[in-house]
């Protein structure tokens, strides 16, 4: 067959320090509420222990949103553009069929970075007041700045790490991910009772409290801390240069 339209271009993030390794993307997943200090600054109820932390939220953004050079065009749409740094999962082997146990979860594993899950909180405010989809507030174009990827191998025990994000040299969020209520085995875990899990997924993994406003020409500077860094900014009207 030939194709009718020319191929859109495939979403690749670099890896490792060099520019001849990418990472091609297939999906990404989002986790909601998975710091209890986030849940309740958002003004949800947060589990205080495992066994009641209940199901976890999730939800998808397309794999065109990703910003690898850190230049975020300022979303149309909306007055109150929010920044969530979070821990990112790449996953380079496909799940073998059937529930993922989470002891095997760490063998799928790629990589790690640190991204950004952007937000219009004004739209996502408003589908959650009236209990509707937050495809709007979160899944929209270049809502998904990442870093590089490092290969697991170089990561250490990633649990042990924490999230630093500071905007115009102020810290605004930091957490670690020893805080995480559902950690990286119990999200794949509970990812594959609804998806097929592949190489070239990613999952966001969730954000720590001190969320906030984004505003154009605003500069961050993201870090998983020992890992990797991600320096960006925000521009004015650039979203119809995509
Ligand atoms: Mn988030």
């Amino acid at each position: 067959m030939t194709d009718v339209i020319a191929a859109p271009p495939q979403p690749r993030i670099p890896v490792g320090s060099g520019d001849d390794a990418s990472f091609p993307v297939r999906r990404i997943h989002c986790v909601g509420r998975n710091f209890a200090d986030h849940a309740r600054e958002m003004g949800a109820s947060a589990p205080d222990s495992k066994a009641a932390r209940g199901n976890p939220v999730f939800f998808c953004k397309p794999a065109d949103a990703l910003v690898i050079d850190g230049v975020v065009p300022y979303p149309r749409g909306t007055a109150e553009l929010h920044h969530e740094i979070e821990l990112v999962v790449a996953l380079g082997v496909d799940a073998p069929p059937g529930v993922l146990d989470p002891a095997d979860a760490g063998a799928l594993v790629f990589g790690y970075g640190v991204g950004l899950d952007l937000t219009r909180r004004d739209l996502q405010a408003a589908a959650k007041a009236k209990g509707l989809p937050w495809d709007t507030g979160k899944a929209f174009d270049a809502s998904a700045p990442v870093s590089r990827l490092v290969p697991a191998g170089e990561c250490g025990d990633i649990s042990t790490r924490s999230l630093t994000l500071h905007v115009n040299g102020e810290v605004r969020q930091h957490g670690k991910l020893v805080d995480l209520i559902w950690d990286v085995p119990d999200i794949l875990h509970e990812l594959s009772k609804l998806y097929a899990l592949r190489a070239g997924d990613l999952v966001f993994m969730g954000t720590p409290a001190g969320v906030g406003p984004l505003q154009p020409g605003d500069r961050f500077h993201a870090s998983l801390d020992g890992v990797v860094e991600f320096d960006g900014h925000v521009v004015d009207g650039g979203i119809d240069a995509i």
